[in-house]
């Protein structure tokens, strides 16, 4: 679950990472009220004015701008709430903007020489721990860092049983090319992220840029955050800082409808249970010609109701022209799937898209056969070859 610039600098807040001050605003009089405020708390006199959605690169995009008086955080927070912000990382649509988030400023008017790092923990997959990412460019696309100066990135990798260690944060700081109290600062800093990234069972932290400011304060100017799904249960929360708004409205309806359904970009849309069946399945349509239009697991329950409510999530894709069901029958039996589909087909009335069902398993004849005498356009298949050769034949 991504998170918003505002919520994610809460939680690294929470756990002692020193960030840029804020208050979120829904309206340009509310932007005000939190500029006042900000001075009062933090003697800023310029604010940055931060569009929240979920993409990055927003100030290439526009959406995020300084306000050097009252009167200028009125006017671009006017601008910016209600557009559609589109920067390198959404679509050419853009996102709407729904609320931004005011800022303190924190580059000194006049300070030579804020200098900018990059930093992010995440998984590293190949080693099986945590690392900690980081650059002294930061500011920019940490990509194309990699591609043109790949030596300017460091890591360090945590063992899990010690956990980061006082050393770590030290050559972190050192290879930033920090000293005396920016040093200090900097290990107090990234031993605080870590703290937060596990703590809040995070799967990304992406802070770019940290700043360091001329009196050599440490500081998260942004903050990407993504958790950890399957860990929410134990934070209510952060589950409760999910925003919608900004996310798939066919995901949200799945998820709902406890099903785990991703939407993908081709043109056969698949329903599966169990995920490495659906994984087999996508490699299936690609042998097949086709690409899969979404990545459906519909789980060990496949009745009719749920077995319908998929079909309906899929249909919702106006690039699907095929549907290919893919159901092994171990703890819930083919005939029954089967019989789902048939009543979903039938409640549902005319779905133009061809449909072909394989099912293997407990009771696989009795669902072909079930299938085949329903009258339906819904072509069985017993074997992963015969329907890949059909989901072929409707794409040519
Ligand atoms: P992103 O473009 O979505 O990554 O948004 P960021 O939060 O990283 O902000 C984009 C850029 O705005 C930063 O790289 C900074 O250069 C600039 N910026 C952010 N905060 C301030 C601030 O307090 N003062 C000034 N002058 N610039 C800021
Ligand atoms: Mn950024």
């Amino acid at each position: 679950m991504n998170l918003h610039e505002y919520q994610g600098k809460e939680i690294l807040n929470s756990f002692g990472v020193e960030i840029q001050r804020g208050i979120v605003a829904q309206t340009p009089a509310e932007a005000v009220e939190a500029a006042k405020k900000l001075t009062e708390e933090t003697g800023t006199g310029w604010h940055v004015i931060k569009a929240q959605v979920h993409a990055g690169g927003r100030g290439k995009g526009g959406g995020v701008k300084l306000a050097k008086n009252l009167k200028e955080v009125e006017e671009i927070a006017g601008d910016i709430i209600g557009m559609n912000l589109v920067t390198p990382q959404t679509s050419k649509e853009g996102k709407k903007v729904n609320q931004v988030l005011i800022t303190e400023d924190v580059y000194y008017p006049g300070d030579s020489e804020p200098e900018e790092y990059y930093m992010s923990v995440l998984l590293n997959r190949a080693t099986g721990k945590n690392m900690i990412m980081y650059s002294t460019e930061g500011g920019m696309d940490i990509e194309t860092v990699a591609e043109e100066t790949p030596h300017l990135i460091f890591n360090e990798e945590v063992d899990p049983s010690l956990g980061l260690m006082p050393f770590q944060a030290r050559r972190v700081a050192f290879n930033l090319g920090l000293s005396g109290k920016a040093f200090k600062q900097m290990t107090k800093f990234v031993t605080a992220l870590y703290k937060a990234y596990t703590e809040s069972d995070s799967s990304l932290f992406e802070i770019n840029p940290v700043l360091k400011t001329s009196d050599d304060k440490i500081i998260a100017v942004d903050a990407k955050v993504t958790l950890d799904d399957n860990a929410l249960f134990r934070h209510k929360d952060y589950a409760a800082m999910r925003d919608i708004r900004e996310e798939n409205p066919v995901e949200v309806e799945a998820r709902d409808a406890g099903l785990s359904y991703v939407d993908l970009d081709g043109n056969v849309g698949c329903m599966v249970n169990g995920a490495g069946l659906a994984m087999a399945t996508m490699d299936l349509i690609k042998q097949a010609g086709g690409e899969p239009a979404n990545f459906l697991d519909v789980g060990g329950t496949a009745d009719a109701e749920r077995v319908e409510t998929a079909f309906n999530l899929i249909l919702k894709d106006p690039s699907v022209k095929a549907i290919l069901v893919n159901i092994f029958g171990g703890i819930v039996r083919c005939d029954r799937v089967a019989q789902g589909i048939v009543d979903a087909y039938k409640n549902m009335g005319n779905i133009e898209v061809p449909i072909i069902v394989r099912l293997q398993g407990t009771n696989a004849d009795k669902a072909k056969e079930l299938i085949d005498n329903s009258g339906l356009a819904v072509e069985s298949a017993v074997e992963f070859q015969e329907a890949a050769d059909k989901v072929h034949a409707v794409l040519s």
